[in-house]
């Protein structure tokens, strides 16, 4: 897959529909946290300054009868107007004669946002008729918004295939950083997989044997793999039901010459709870009455060692009950190993999913990873090798 960036677009005198996610915590008509506005930011700047007029797309929250006041993209406006240092314009319409007057008079150098865009069923439709509509309102077409690119709808999907079309700079550095790791990495690749359950899991971890040389296995999901090899995990979170599953993918990645790398030794203890008394212990000898809820020393000395030769570390699920100290030690240990190794320049490391994001913010870790994905369920379905509607309708190659 291919697609064109800024650098390939003429946008002078350009009406520009940018495609963006302004879904910002709003508390008390204040909005809270700017970082999804800081992070387009770029993008409208860029558009600004080749002299193209930025006209913002995006829905708020999920509005299921039309208009709702409460998801209404005006209150967005300072927040957005204070970010980008330009003025913002409000159209409260995203269609139509209203949308129409706001892009003709936008004065050239401020910016226009139009009201959400979810407000019209045709959105969630993928309706091509109000992508029509939308497309009207522009010559050239700019999608920002990796996060939401795994929904068929209107302005991120068909909307695209109507006017020249162009991925962002967020856009484009998501899918840098996903086709690096992923799709064309250099190697050896790892990937680190944790997480709750297997189940949740399960389509990743397939679909990563045979891109990936290894596969780091932790968290509560690593359970499942250790009862499958006939050990005991006592109250561990575990699915014994898919023991069977997890023997199957064992085999296919032996098969595939992929590397699984299971704890070797795990923290446990009786409660989970902050602080629990908890005891290290080998892998197959956890307890009757207690649950695993960490790797151990032995397990993060072992996964450090696998790193040793890698060029490549895509990461998604941290490896143990990291909200409850001290349950957060091999995540913090291993993540802080990732930081150090692409500092240096020995790796590409990249890390998507809501806890996982979490998790390495927590141990200081994030900031020094190469590409820190804040797309959840996107992210998550790129790394399922799902096709992405909004992507695929940028591809070029077409
Ligand atoms: P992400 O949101 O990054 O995709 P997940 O939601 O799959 O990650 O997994 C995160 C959750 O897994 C966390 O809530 C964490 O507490 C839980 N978890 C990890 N290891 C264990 C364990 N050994 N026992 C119970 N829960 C665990
Ligand atoms: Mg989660």
């Amino acid at each position: 897959m291919a697609w064109k960036t800024l650098d390939d677009m003429d946008l002078d005198g350009k009406n520009v529909l940018i495609r963006v996610d302004v879904n910002v915590p709003v508390e008390n008509g204040k909005v809270t946290d700017t970082t999804r506005l800081d992070r387009i930011s770029p993008t409208v700047l860029e558009v600004l300054s080749k002299g193209g007029r930025p006209i913002l797309l995006s829905h708020f929250g999920r509005p299921t009868r039309g208009f709702d006041l409460s998801m209404s993209t005006q209150q967005v406006v300072p927040a957005l107007s204070q970010v980008l240092n330009r003025r913002v314009h409000f159209a409260s319409s995203c269609i139509g004669q209203t949308a129409r007057e706001a892009v003709d008079t936008l004065p050239d150098g401020d910016v226009l946002l139009l009201e959400n865009t979810r407000f019209h069923a045709g959105e969630k439709n993928n309706d091509r008729g109000f992508a029509k509509d939308l497309a009207a309102l522009g010559d050239v077409f700019v999608s920002d918004t990796f996060s939401t690119a795994h929904r068929a709808h209107a302005s991120v999907a068909a909307l695209a295939t109507l006017l020249p079309s162009c991925a962002g700079r967020l856009m484009e550095e998501e899918l840098k950083a996903l086709t690096n790791s992923l799709s064309e990495p250099e190697r050896p690749v790892l990937a680190v997989v944790g997480g709750a359950k297997v189940s949740s899991k399960l389509v990743l971890l397939k679909n990563l044997i045979g891109p990936m040389d290894k596969i780091v296995i932790g968290g509560g999901m690593a359970n499942t793999f250790l009862a499958a090899q006939g050990h005991q995990v006592g109250q561990s979170l575990c699915e014994h039901d898919l023991q069977d599953t997890a023997r199957e993918i064992l085999a296919e990645a032996e098969a595939a010459n992929c590397e699984i790398i299971l704890p070797v030794d795990v923290v446990v203890a009786r409660e989970f709870k902050e602080f629990a008394e908890n005891k290290v212990r080998a892998a197959d000898d956890c307890p009757r009455d207690t649950m695993i809820l960490d790797a151990g020393p032995d397990s993060v000395e072992n996964i450090c060692n696998k790193l040793e030769d890698v060029k490549t570390v895509i990461w998604n699920g941290p490896l143990g009950a990291f909200e409850i100290p001290p349950f957060n030690t091999a995540t913090d240990a291993v993540a802080l190993k990732v930081a150090e190794m692409t500092e240096d320049g020995q790796i590409l490391s990249v890390a998507g999913g809501g806890d996982t994001v979490a998790a390495l913010k927590k141990s200081g870790a994030a900031e020094s990873f190469s590409y820190i994905s804040t797309a959840g369920g996107a992210f998550l379905e790129w790394m399922e090798g799902k096709t992405l509607p909004g992507v695929a309708a940028l591809d070029d190659t077409k």
